[in-house]
This record gives C-alpha cells, sequence and structure tokens, in this order.
C-alpha cells in the first residue's frame, strides 16, 4: 500500500500540515513534568545498571504495559466514523422519540461498522456477517441501535449465544479454526441456515462497509405521545449500491491489504465522499403480530416486505473520520438497552439477553463509569441519577446533590410521563423448546425467489468448500437439512462435496494447492 498514497497513508504528513503550532509542545511525563532527555536512560555510569529514580523511563514503562484493554469478544476488528442522522419523513404519529421529532431535524451519530468472528488483528475481507451498530447522541440521552449487515441471526434463544459464537472462534486445544465445531453447531441447530445461506452468497463478502446493508435486525416497539405501540424493524439501506467482493478478490486483500474495509471507509470520508443510508421501517401492530403465521420475535426470520413495507423515516451520514482511533473506536460502548422514550423492547429473546449482556461486558472491559468517556457520554442530554463513585469517575460526580431517593432537598425526581407503554402478558414460566420453530420455509423463499442461478452456484460451491473438512457424519447431516430447505439445494451441496472430496485434505488451516485463493479467506473466519 505504501507507493499508495492515498489520506489514510498520509495521515500523519496530513496532520502536521493541519497542525498550527508554531514548536513543538515541550515534552511531558504522564503528569506534566517537562522530560529533558528522551533518548537514553540513567544509569550508574556509561555501562552501569539503571538507576529506580529514572522515573521518565518507568512511567513510559508502566504505561505501556497497560495500553491494552480487552479485546470484544465478538466485532474485535472494526472501524467508527461519526456524523448525522436526519429525519425525512414524519413518523410522529408512531413514535414520540424526540430523534424523530420533526422533518429536517438532525441527531449527532457515531458508528461502528465490525466482521464479527476474528480477532482485532484480523483480516477485514473475510467471510463473516458484518456489525453495524448506530449511536444516535438525542437530547433524551443516547439511543443504541446494535445491528448487523443482516436482518436475521444464527440463533433464536439465547442460552445458545456463547456456545454459538465459541463454534465461530478457536478450538480450545489445538487454538485452530475448526470445521468440525463450526458446521457440527450448526447442522443440530437448523435455525442457523437461513443465517448461513445468507452468509455464504456474495453478500458474505461485502466491499467494505460502505457497500452494504444494515438492520436493526431485532424487533422493536415504537410508541407514540398517546401511549399506542407497534412493534417495528429497522433498516438502513446502503445509498452506494450493495458491491461484495468476488471470493480471488477478497483473498488477494487478505494478504495485501488486510485492513481494507477500515482504510476505505476512512479515505471516502477523508475525501468528502461522505456514504449514507436510507434509513426506514417496518411496523406490525399487536392484532397482526398475533395472527402473524411466524414468531414475529424470532430472530431467525424477516418480516416480509409485500406485507409489512418499508417506510421511509430519514437518513444516516457519515463525515467525519475518528480523531484517535482508541478513544473514538476502541472505547466506543453500543448498548441496546439505551432506548430513549418511545422506543422499548419486543419480547424478542434474543434482544432481551443483549440488554443485559452488552453493558455488562463493557463494564467488564472499560470499567463501571464507561458511559463518563467523552463518545459514550450523553453529552446533549443531563445525567441526573443516584449513581455515585466508582473507579475513574470523570465528571464532578453530581457535586453536593442528594445520593439517595427519595429525599427533601429536591434532587431529580421520576417523571411518570416518562413511563414504559403498559402491556399485558401471560403464559406458563417454562424453559420453551423452540428449535423446530420452522426452520427452512423463509430460506427456501430466498433460495428460490431471490437468488439467482448464478447466485446459487456460488452459494452452493461456498458452502461445499468449508463443509468438505468437516467430518463425514456432520457433512451428510447437512447435506440432509440443506436438501429440506429445498431438494436443488440440498443435490448442489452433495454433488459439490463429491467433486471437491478429491481435493486433497487441507486440514482446515493449510492451504491445498487447487483452491489456495478461495482457502485463505474461508478458513480465516472460522
Ligand atoms: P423481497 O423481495 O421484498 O426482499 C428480498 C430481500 O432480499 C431484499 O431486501 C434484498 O435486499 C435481499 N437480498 C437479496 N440478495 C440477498 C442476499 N444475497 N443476502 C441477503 N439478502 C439479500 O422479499 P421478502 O421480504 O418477501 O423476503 C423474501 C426473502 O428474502 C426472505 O425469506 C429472506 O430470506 C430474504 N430477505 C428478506 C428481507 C426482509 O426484511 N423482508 C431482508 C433481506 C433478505 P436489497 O433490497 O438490498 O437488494
Amino acid at each position: 500500500m505504501a507507493a499508495k498514497r492515498d489520506k489514510a497513508t498520509d495521515q500523519m504528513k496530513l496532520w502536521k500540515e493541519s497542525s498550527r503550532k508554531p514548536v513543538p509542545d515541550t515534552l511531558t511525563t504522564g503528569a506534566g513534568i517537562p522530560v529533558g532527555g528522551k533518548l537514553d536512560v540513567l544509569t550508574a555510569g556509561p555501562r552501569g545498571p539503571l538507576l529506580v529514580q529514572d522515573v521518565v523511563l518507568t512511567d513510559e514503562l508502566a504505561h505501556f504495559d497497560r495500553e491494552r484493554i480487552p479485546e470484544r469478544v465478538v466485532h474485535a476488528k472494526g472501524a467508527g466514523a461519526f456524523g448525522y442522522f436526519e429525519v425525512t419523513d414524519d413518523i410522529t404519529s408512531i413514535c414520540k422519540a424526540k430523534v424523530f421529532e420533526h422533518v429536517g431535524k438532525r441527531t449527532p451519530i457515531a458508528i461502528r461498522c465490525s466482521s464479527v468472528g476474528g480477532e482485532s488483528g484480523s483480516a477485514d475481507t473475510v467471510r463473516d456477517p458484518r456489525g453495524f451498530a448506530v449511536k444516535f447522541y438525542t437530547e433524551e440521552g443516547n439511543w443504541d441501535l446494535t445491528g448487523n449487515n443482516t436482518p436475521i441471526f444464527f440463533i433464536r434463544d439465547p442460552m445458545l449465544f456463547p456456545s454459538f459464537i465459541h463454534t465461530q472462534k478457536r478450538n480450545p486445544q489445538s487454538h485452530l479454526k475448526d470445521p468440525d465445531m463450526f458446521w457440527d453447531f450448526i447442522t443440530l441447530r437448523p435455525e442457523s441456515l437461513h443465517q448461513v445461506s445468507f452468509m455464504f452468497t456474495d453478500r458474505g463478502i461485502p466491499d467494505g462497509f460502505r457497500h452494504m446493508n444494515g438492520y436493526g435486525s431485532h424487533t422493536f416497539k415504537l410508541v407514540n405521545a398517546q401511549g399506542k405501540a407497534v412493534y417495528c424493524k429497522f433498516h438502513y439501506k446502503t445509498s452506494q449500491g450493495i458491491r461484495n467482493l468476488s471470493v480471488e478478490e477478497a483473498n488477494r486483500l487478505v494478504a495485501s491489504d488486510p485492513d481494507y474495509n477500515i482504510r476505505d471507509l476512512h479515505n471516502n470520508i477523508a475525501n468528502g465522499n461522505f456514504p449514507s443510508w436510507r434509513f426506514y421501517i417496518q411496523t406490525m401492530t399487536f392484532e397482526q403480530a398475533e395472527k402473524f403465521r411466524w414468531n414475529p420475535f424470532d430472530l431467525t426470520k424477516v418480516w416480509p416486505h409485500g406485507e409489512f413495507p418499508l417506510q421511509p423515516v430519514g437518513r444516516l451520514v457519515l463525515n467525519r473520520n475518528p480523531t484517535n482511533y482508541f478513544t473514538d473506536v476502541e472505547q466506543i460502548a453500543f448498548d441496546p438497552s439505551n432506548m430513549p422514550p418511545g422506543i422499548e423492547p419486543s419480547p424478542d429473546k434474543m434482544l432481551q439477553a443483549r440488554l443485559f449482556s452488552y453493558p455488562d461486558t463493557h463494564r467488564h472491559r472499560l470499567g463501571t463509569n464507561y458511559l463518563h468517556l467523552p463518545v459514550n457520554c450523553p453529552y446533549r442530554a443531563r445525567v441526573a441519577n443516584y449513581q455515585r463513585d466508582g473507579p475513574m469517575c470523570m465528571y464532578d460526580n453530581q457535586g453536593g446533590v442528594p445520593n439517595y431517593y427519595p429525599n427533601s432537598f429536591s434532587a431529580p425526581e421520576v417523571q411518570p410521563r416518562f413511563l414504559e407503554q403498559r402491556y399485558p402478558v401471560s403464559g406458563d414460566v417454562q424453559r420453551y423448546n423452540t428449535a423446530d420453530d420452522d426452520n427452512f420455509t423463509q430460506v427456501g423463499t430466498f433460495y428460490n425467489k431471490i437468488l439467482k442461478e448464478d447466485e446459487k452456484q456460488r452459494l452452493t460451491e461456498n458452502i461445499a468448500r468449508h463443509l468438505k473438512d468437516a467430518q463425514q457424519f456432520i457433512q451428510d447431516r447437512a447435506v440432509k437439512l440443506f436438501s429440506l430447505i429445498d431438494k436443488d439445494y440440498g443435490a448442489r451441496v452433495h454433488n459439490l462435496l463429491k467433486k471437491y472430496s478429491k481435493v486433497p485434505n487441507s486440514n482446515f488451516g493449510h492451504v491445498d494447492e487447487a483452491h489456495s485463493s478461495m482457502e485463505i479467506t474461508d478458513k480465516a473466519h472460522l
């Protein structure tokens, strides 16, 4: 990449040109004390041992030793940017959230797009879902929409989430990606096949983050000023157009520019080519939800557009790169439980679990007061609660305001107008088994009605080239399941497996001669 001086490559040159300071700042320690020498340690004699009093050195080393914070367990590799959300269509009759208050209203946003399974240093152009999280800095606190580039997910019961993610990562003994783990789980939980089918199509390797759609994925609830609620799904469709990388091109980039997605987003924003997405909702009344032929809260299913049309709401525009990657992107923390009045959770089991799990992981990764960090702080609202103290408390800790409630000294009070929408629930408490909740119909529609012949061919090739490295009984189980979706789907995978099994087994981690370019990318994500 060095030969091509794009804006990302020229970051330091551009920073120098934009810096107006006539003389460099004086170098200091972390405590701001000027440092006189930074190239040599303090020693007793030229060859002598170091002195403990070289606090310039110990200050430097001690901080360096603590530079890393825990990597995100999923979505570890990503890019971020800032911009705005603009309302283009009035939905105030459906939702009272201030973010939708009037046409033309703009709300600052931050986004983070990511791959899912790989570590923070992994290559960008691998086959994997992509995260697409948006933080809206509203006057009623931050609204975090933590979606993906797919409207669905692999599982519908959050009890399976940690196990599912383990199968995407590394074998506990070999520390290698493991095709048995991946395909064993997928074929034991056929609800995953809808998302698996999306992931092995061309859209499984988007051409950067600008050329993919985003989806809130879960079912949410929108509530209007009269307290009437509907269920809702969010969609953000790329104005740049869907564009994907061929397997060959993706593999080339794994070696030549593993940070392709981060670079692409940075350069386009730096060049004033601001990416944008049209923002839509689908809504479903409670009555429709009762009668819908599928569970409307099942994250492995979509709401067909024909029955629940997309309604335009606004657009997302990204026009500013992070000023510092660590503070703006590594430390950004999205939390689906951040929902301002007018936006509420549905009974979607996966969403309900994320409401707990996301803030929980942030408290572990960033600390109790992670909401004090500038990128996470709800800077357009005033925080007034009874939480105090904890490590790294960055503000005035709400000064002398009473820290208990109720009290007689006029501290913040609850406002009944912000109460959640009231709704009835019923049913016996038990662990409901959802394994057989129609795992095939929507995948069949996707295979037969959405995919063209050449797309089907590439889908089944991509699957077979992965699946061939799993054990035979797992391959057989997979073929059976693909056949249950559609006979042709199963037959194609079966025939391609026969063809590729003749290729010497690559042991999933060793690149075989015949398919070296395909294998690198296909293995990289598993
Ligand atoms: P529609 O024809 O109205 O919508 C089909 C959708 O498929 C479009 O949104 C299209 O996105 C998307 N699509 C096209 N190719 C791919 C791909 N390779 N991977 C993922 N999505 C793709 O039909 P329905 O709403 O009735 O849905 C039919 C089937 O389409 C569903 O069973 C589901 O599998 C799939 N689908 C449905 C979506 C929904 O929210 N209803 C969303 C995505 C997929 P685009 O407009 O960007 O081309």
